[in-house]
C-alpha cells in the first residue's frame, strides 16, 4: 500500500485502483492510526457541474458553465471568492491585456465600480463584491466556508461524488462533470490523479509570499523617491522589482527575505506590498504552510515597524491588513491529456485546441535562500504560446477538468502560465466544455474545442 508520505513526495499513485482511503492517507503520517467509522453522508446536491475552488480560475469556470446552460455549484473554502486575488490580497493582474471574454468583462466591471485603479491594479475588497455579484447574476450556486476533502470514483472511472467539510459537517455532492480549480490540485489528488510538484531535478518549489496592505504612504512621494515608476506605459504608476526598497529596509536593520520587493499602488494613499519569500515550503503540508505563515507575518510586521521608526516619508506607515491566506505560487501540476513544456514556450507553440495565448515570461522566484532572493527566467526565452484544451482535461479520471495553476504543464511552463490573466480564460474554457459535456452526457475529452 502506498503510504501518504510517498504520495506527497512523488505524486505517483502506482495504480488507480483501489483509491487511497482517508485511513490510508493517515497511515504513514503518524506511527499511530485510528480507524474512522463508516457513516452515511447526506447528498446535498446532484447537479451538472461542480467547480472546486473559487479563485480566478474557479470563478471564471463556474460563470462560464452556468452561462452555457449547466446547473453549476462553486465550492470555496474561504469566506470570499477570488483566491490569491482576494484571500491573499494580490492586488495586481498580469497578462490580462487584450484577453477577451470574462477577463475583459471583469476589468470593465471593476472599472465601473471604481475597483480598478490602473489597468492592472485593483482594490481587493471591491474585487470580492464584483465576483460575488457576477456569479449571482449568472445563477451560480456559491457555497463558501466549505473544503473539499475527498473524491470517490465509480466503475467507469468517473468521480461519482465528492465529500466536503464545513459548518454543516460532512456532506456529499454529485455532478456529471467536476472542475478542479483549487490551485493546488486538491480535488484531482483526492480522486487519485497523478501529478508532479516542483523543479524536475530537485522537487524544489517557488517560495510563498504574504501580501500586506499599507496606509500612511503617498503615491506621489513613492514616485518621487523612486520606489514606484510613474507614469507607466498606460499613463499610471507601475512598480519595478525594487532593489532600492530592499536597500532601504536593510538600512532600517532588516535583511528582507525577498530582495526585489514591490509596492503596488492601489489608491493614491494606499499601497500593497510584497516583501517576503518563504523558501522550501510544501503546499501539500499544512504544518509547513502554518509555520511559513507565522514566520512571514512576523517578518512583514518587523519590516514595517523598522521603516516607520526611520521617520521621514515612512513616519505614518501602518499595516491595514495582512493576507488571511499566504500566497502559494506552486502546488500540484495534475497530469492531463497534454503536458505543456518548456519547449512549447521556446517554440511559441500553437494548437488546434488552443484556448488562450500566454504572453507572460517565465517567472521563477528564487527556490532557496542564498539564490539571490529575487526572480529570473531560468534561462528560458519564451514566445507567446497557446494553452491547449487537453492540458485542462485530467488523464486519470474521466469526468474531471482542471483550470488555473494546477493544469498539466512542466515546472517552467507553469512559471509562465500561472498568472491570473491566464487563469481566467482557462477557467472560461473549462466551464464551457464541462457544461457541454454535462448537458450532452459526454466526457470532456469527447467535446471538440471548435464546436464547444
Ligand atoms: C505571492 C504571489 C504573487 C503573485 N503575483 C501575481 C501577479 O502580480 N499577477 C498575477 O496575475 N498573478 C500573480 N500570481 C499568480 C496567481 O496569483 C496564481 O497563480 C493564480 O491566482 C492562480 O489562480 P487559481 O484560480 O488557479 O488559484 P488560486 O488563486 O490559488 O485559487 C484557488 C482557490 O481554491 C480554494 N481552495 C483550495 N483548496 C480548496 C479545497 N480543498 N476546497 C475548496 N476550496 C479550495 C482556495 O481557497 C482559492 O480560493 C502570484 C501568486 C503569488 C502566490
Amino acid at each position: 500500500m502506498l503510504k501518504r508520505r510517498d504520495f506527497l513526495k512523488t505524486g505517483a499513485l502506482a495504480a488507480l485502483s483501489p483509491l487511497p482511503t482517508e485511513a490510508d492517507e493517515l497511515a504513514g503520517q503518524n506511527e499511530k492510526t485510528v480507524q474512522e467509522p463508516k457513516r452515511e453522508l447526506p447528498v446535498v446536491k446532484e447537479t451538472d457541474v461542480v467547480v472546486c475552488g473559487g479563485g480566478p480560475a474557479g470563478f471564471a469556470a463556474a460563470l462560464s458553465a452556468a452561462r452555457n446552460g449547466a446547473k453549476t455549484t462553486l465550492i470555496e473554502v474561504h469566506g470570499c471568492l477570488g483566491g490569491v486575488w482576494t484571500s491573499s490580497l494580490l492586488s495586481n493582474i498580469i497578462d490580462s491585456n487584450g484577453k477577451p471574454g470574462i477577463m475583459k468583462e471583469l476589468i470593465d466591471r471593476l472599472n465601473a465600480t471604481d475597483a480598478q485603479y490602473t489597468a492592472t491594479k485593483y482594490d481587493a475588497e471591491l474585487m470580492k463584491w464584483t465576483l460575488e455579484e457576477m456569479c449571482k447574476e449568472a445563477g451560480v450556486e456559491v457555497r463558501l466556508h466549505t473544503r473539499v476533502t475527498a473524491a470517490y470514483r465509480d466503475k467507469s472511472n468517473k468521480i461519482e461524488y465528492i465529500a466536503t467539510e464545513s459548518f454543516s459537517g460532512r456532506e456529499a455532492w454529485k455532478a456529471k462533470v467536476f472542475i478542479d480549480t483549487t490551485g493546488n490540485g486538491e480535488l484531482a489528488a483526492r480522486a487519485g490523479c497523478q501529478f508532479d510538484v516542483g523543479e524536475p531535478e530537485t522537487g524544489k518549489v517557488q517560495p510563498m509570499s504574504l501580501m500586506v496592505i499599507l496606509s500612511g504612504l503617498n503615491e506621489a512621494d513613492l514616485v518621487t523617491a523612486g520606489y514606484i515608476k510613474g507614469p507607466g506605459k498606460d499613463g499610471s504608476p507601475t512598480e519595478p522589482g525594487n532593489k532600492k526598497l530592499h536597500a532601504e529596509i536593510l538600512k532600517a536593520g532588516i535583511d528582507a527575505s525577498y530582495t526585489m520587493p514591490s509596492f503596488f499602488s492601489i489608491r493614491p494613499d494606499m499601497v500593497a506590498l510584497m516583501v517576503n519569500h518563504q523558501y522550501g515550503v510544501s503546499a501539500l503540508d499544512a504544518g509547513a504552510v502554518t509555520k511559513a505563515t507565522l514566520e512571514a507575518r512576523n517578518e512583514v510586521n518587523r519590516i514595517v515597524d523598522a521603516l516607520r521608526k526611520m521617520g521621514g516619508m515612512w513616519s505614518k506607515l501602518r499595516i491595514v491588513t495582512t493576507a488571511a491566506q499566504i500566497g502559494i505560487r506552486e502546488g500540484r501540476r495534475i497530469h492531463g491529456l497534454y503536458t505543456l513544456t518548456k519547449e512549447d514556450l521556446i517554440n511559441g507553440a500553437k494548437f488546434d485546441d488552443g484556448v488562450c495565448t500566454v504572453n507572460f515570461v517565465v517567472d521563477i522566484h528564487a527556490l532557496a535562500r542564498g539564490e539571490g532572493g529575487g526572480y529570473s527566467s531560468g534561462g528560458v526565452k519564451m514566445k507567446p504560446y497557446q494553452i491547449p484544451l487537453r492540458s485542462l482535461i485530467a488523464k486519470d479520471v474521466n469526468n474531471l477538468m482542471m483550470a488555473g495553476r494546477c493544469i498539466s504543464g512542466d515546472f517552467y511552463a507553469h512559471a509562465s502560465y500561472r498568472v491570473t490573466g491566464n487563469a481566467v480564460p482557462m477557467g472560461e474554457a473549462a466551464g464551457k466544455v464541462a457544461a457541454k459535456a454535462a448537458l450532452t452526457n459526454r466526457l470532456p475529452k469527447d467535446i471538440s474545442w471548435d464546436k464547444a
